[in-house]
C-alpha cells in the first residue's frame, strides 16, 4: 500500500502529473486502454488530481468536473515541452469520466464506454470508480481519496 498526504491542491496536481509522466516514460504495452479509478470522499480530491495528470500529459485545455456531462476526452498532442516523451507516448486520448450522478452502471455502458476501454491509445480516468465497479477491467488502478481537514487529503493506492 502507498499512502500519500498532500497539503494543498497544487501537491495533489503534482501526484497527478507524476503519475501520468510515470506512465509515459513505462512505454506499457497495453493491449486496452489504461484505467485508472478514484474512489473516495466528495471533495477529496479526485478532479484536483485529474487536473494534474492532464498537465502530465501536456494538455492545455482547463479541466472542469464532468458531472453533468459524464464524459469529456482531451486530445493528447505532445507540445514543444513534452518532447523527451515523445519516443514511448502511445496515449492520444485522455477520458475524464464522473459518475457521481450515475443511478446504474448501465447508464455508462449506453455512452460507449466499451469502445472507450477497448482502445489500447485511450487513458480513462474515471472519478467515482466505486459506482461502476462491476463493469471496470480487472486491472483498473484504483486510488482512493480522503478528505482529512481542509487543505490536507490523502490518497491511497492498493498494489497488493
Ligand atoms: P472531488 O473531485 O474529489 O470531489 P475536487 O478536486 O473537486 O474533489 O475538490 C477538492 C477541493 O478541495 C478543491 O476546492 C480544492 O481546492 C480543495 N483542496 C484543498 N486542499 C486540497 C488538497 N490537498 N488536495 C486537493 N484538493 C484540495
Ligand atoms: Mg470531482
Amino acid at each position: 500500500m502507498i499512502k500519500i498526504i498532500t497539503k494543498n491542491p497544487q501537491e495533489t496536481q503534482k501526484i497527478g502529473r507524476i503519475l501520468a509522466q510515470e506512465l509515459l516514460k513505462s512505454n506499457l504495452k497495453n493491449e486496452q486502454a489504461l484505467v485508472i479509478g478514484l474512489e473516495g470522499d466528495l471533495g477529496g480530491g479526485k478532479t484536483t488530481f485529474v487536473q494534474g495528470v492532464a498537465q502530465g500529459l501536456g494538455i492545455k485545455e482547463q479541466i472542469t468536473s464532468p458531472s453533468f456531462v459524464l464524459i469529456k476526452k482531451y486530445r493528447i498532442r505532445f507540445g514543444v515541452a513534452d518532447e523527451s516523451l515523445r519516443p514511448n507516448a502511445n496515449f492520444r486520448s485522455l477520458f475524464h469520466i464522473d459518475c457521481y450522478r450515475l443511478n446504474k452502471p448501465q447508464e455508462l455502458l449506453e455512452l460507449d464506454f466499451e469502445e472507450i476501454i477497448k482502445n489500447s491509445k485511450n487513458l480513462v480516468v474515471i472519478e467515482w470508480a466505486e459506482k461502476v465497479k462491476e463493469i471496470l477491467p480487472k486491472d483498473t488502478l484504483i486510488l482512493q481519496f480522503k478528505f482529512i481537514n481542509e487543505n490536507k487529503r490523502s490518497i491511497i493506492m492498493n498494489n497488493e
